[in-house]
């Protein structure tokens, strides 16, 4: 007997919550519309064709991939950011959908959307943060940094698919020892979880421990970049850091300590401050 579109969604829904993952409705879901390349709409027309035998075995390999903890996002290689599709490397982090505070942080700071900005973004991965911002502002121009090649050569790819490339440079470096600004916007979402902290699976084995961690206290690559930020800035640029769970206290410090001004936190989702917007004061 063949194995409809339903079927095997329900296969997967079933296997999903047997193998007790958080999401098995969603995992289910996105994972057969990603491997069908049909919509929800067309798979609920669909559900009682048979699906193709060898579309059933892909099916069935992407559930044991995930049944072993490998997120969704790796396994069909893109992310959804900001309405933008991005490819994913084993170099790169997973956007996150708690990284849209910064941009919607920055969206309220820079109202303007006709100016050239000039946007610089450090530790870009797969070029989320800056990629979203220049879809937003059409004249603004970017760059784009990443010590990882793989990352920055991902980022390339995405700009294209995305048609941006004409206004994005890329740059193979550490955060931005090769620049020296002016700049109107800093853009970043550097690594900041604690060294040792224990992760989830999906988090440990398949995002990369460069993107994840920076020191004991998870707060290194923002000693690094905040004493760059008086060169990198503009007199009225703006800096956006994200940073992770009870870090703000420590960062509001850091900043006052080389003299730059908070001028706003932004909480993300899950109603916790995620984002800090800095500029370098009078
Ligand atoms: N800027 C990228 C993102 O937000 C990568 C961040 C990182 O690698 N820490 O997804």
């Amino acid at each position: 007997m063949s194995t409809t579109y339903h079927d095997i969604e329900q296969d997967l829904i079933h296997a999903f919550r047997a193998g007790k993952l958080a999401t098995p409705d969603i995992d289910a879901r996105f994972l057969l519309e990603a491997i069908t390349q049909y919509s929800r709409a067309q798979l609920l027309l669909a559900r009682s064709m048979p699906c193709p035998p060898q579309m059933v075995d892909t099916l069935r390999a992407a559930c044991e991939r995930r049944l072993k903890g490998e997120p969704v996002a790796r396994i069909i290689g893109k992310r959804e950011f900001w309405g933008h599709s991005f490819s994913l490397s084993p170099e790169t982090l997973e956007p996150r959908p708690d990284s849209e505070s910064l941009i919607e942080l920055a969206l309220t700071h820079f109202a303007d959307r006709a100016k050239p900005y000039k946007i610089l973004d450090l530790g870009t991965g797969t070029g989320c943060l800056i990629a979203a911002l220049l879809k937003e502002f059409r004249h603004a121009l970017g760059w784009a940094v990443d010590r990882s090649f793989g990352a920055i050569q991902q980022a390339k790819k995405n700009f294209a698919a995305l048609d941006l490339s004409e206004r994005v440079i890329c740059i193979n470096g550490s955060w931005a020892d090769a620049l020296s600004g002016p700049f109107d916007c800093v853009i970043s979402n550097p690594p900041y979880i604690p060294q040792h902290t224990h992760l989830s699976r999906e988090v440990a084995n398949h995002d990369p421990a460069l993107a994840l961690f920076a020191g004991c206290d998870g707060l290194d690559a923002y000693r690094t970049l905040f004493p760059s930020l008086a060169r990198l800035l503009s007199p009225e640029g703006c800096a956006f850091f994200e940073f992770g769970i009870d870090q703000e206290l420590a960062l509001r410090k850091l900043a006052g300590e080389h003299s730059l001004n908070v001028i706003a936190v932004q909480k993300d989702l899950g109603g916790l401050p995620r984002v800090l917007a800095v500029n370098r004061g009078k």
